[in-house]
């Protein structure tokens, strides 16, 4: 579904990614791991078109998309869920997720009506200030809205972030579940653990460069992923 070819992608003078190639199967879920300032963000935000490449190709469903704009990305299927949610405060819960389905002309309220099966607690909060709502409510806000532009390749970035134990077990069951209602995964984590063992297959980043790529089992169980990543020594 999503083949990525020698990236590169820099800040300035700063090389953020470095020859990254990867690739992503339909119905897969992709764990993509690496410390803070390994690049994860940087490299999905390639793929979501906001942030330029110096070098390399994006293919996505064997369409090369590499210039194509991030509106246009998402439109083709491709949607982020950025770091940090960055829900809209003021409007409410449903305006949010209206909102994530600017794309779209039909059948809003059938999706909203799933959102709401999916996320009970949102149906709840409806009406709220999404500002209002706790950070793990948040978080599944942010996701309700990305599915609301019916991705075929979910892009999501540290959804684990700043969560409580109970609630990142909450968040990595829905990624399951999304997978499971026929969208396609990649998820960028910190929290190695829990990503590798929902992924299918997982790549580990380093300095802007791939550094290892396997099952997320076998990553898992890899003594370097073990030391680096999981603190057994
Ligand atoms: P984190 O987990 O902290 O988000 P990350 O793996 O997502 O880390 P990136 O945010 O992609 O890493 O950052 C990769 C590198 O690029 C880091 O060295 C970072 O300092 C640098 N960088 C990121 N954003 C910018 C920016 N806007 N301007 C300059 N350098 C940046």
């Amino acid at each position: 579904m999503l083949t990525v070819e020698h990236l590169s992608s820099r800040y300035g003078r700063i090389e953020a990614l470095h020859d990254v190639t990867l690739h992503v199967a339909a119905g897969e879920i992709i764990a993509l791991v690496g410390s803070n300032g390994a690049g994860k963000t940087t490299l999905l935000k390639a793929l979501s078109g906001v942030q330029p490449i110096v070098a390399g190709r994006v293919r996505f469903d064997g369409r090369e998309i590499q210039r194509i704009a991030a509106h246009r990305r998402v439109r083709l299927g491709l949607v982020q869920v950025p770091e940090g949610r960055q829900v809209f405060g003021p409007l409410s819960v449903e305006e949010n997720l209206l909102v994530g389905a600017w794309t779209r002309g039909r059948a809003i309220a059938d999706d909203l009506a799933r959102i709401f099966v999916t996320f009970p607690m949102l149906a709840d909060f409806r009406h709220r200030a999404a500002g209002t709502l706790s950070g793990g409510q948040q978080q599944m806000l942010a996701i309700g809205r990305a599915l609301m532009a019916r991705p075929r390749l979910l892009l999501l970035d540290e959804p684990s972030m700043g969560l409580a134990p109970l609630l990142i077990d909450q968040i990595f069951a829905i990624i399951a579940d999304i997978r499971s209602q026929g969208v396609t995964v990649l998820v960028v984590e910190q929290n190695v653990q829990a990503a590798l063992a929902i992924a299918d297959r997982g790549y580990v980043l380093e300095t802007g460069r791939i550094t290892l790529e396997g099952s997320g089992r076998s990553l898992i169980c890899d003594d370097r992923v073990r030391q680096a990543y999981l603190g057994v020594h």
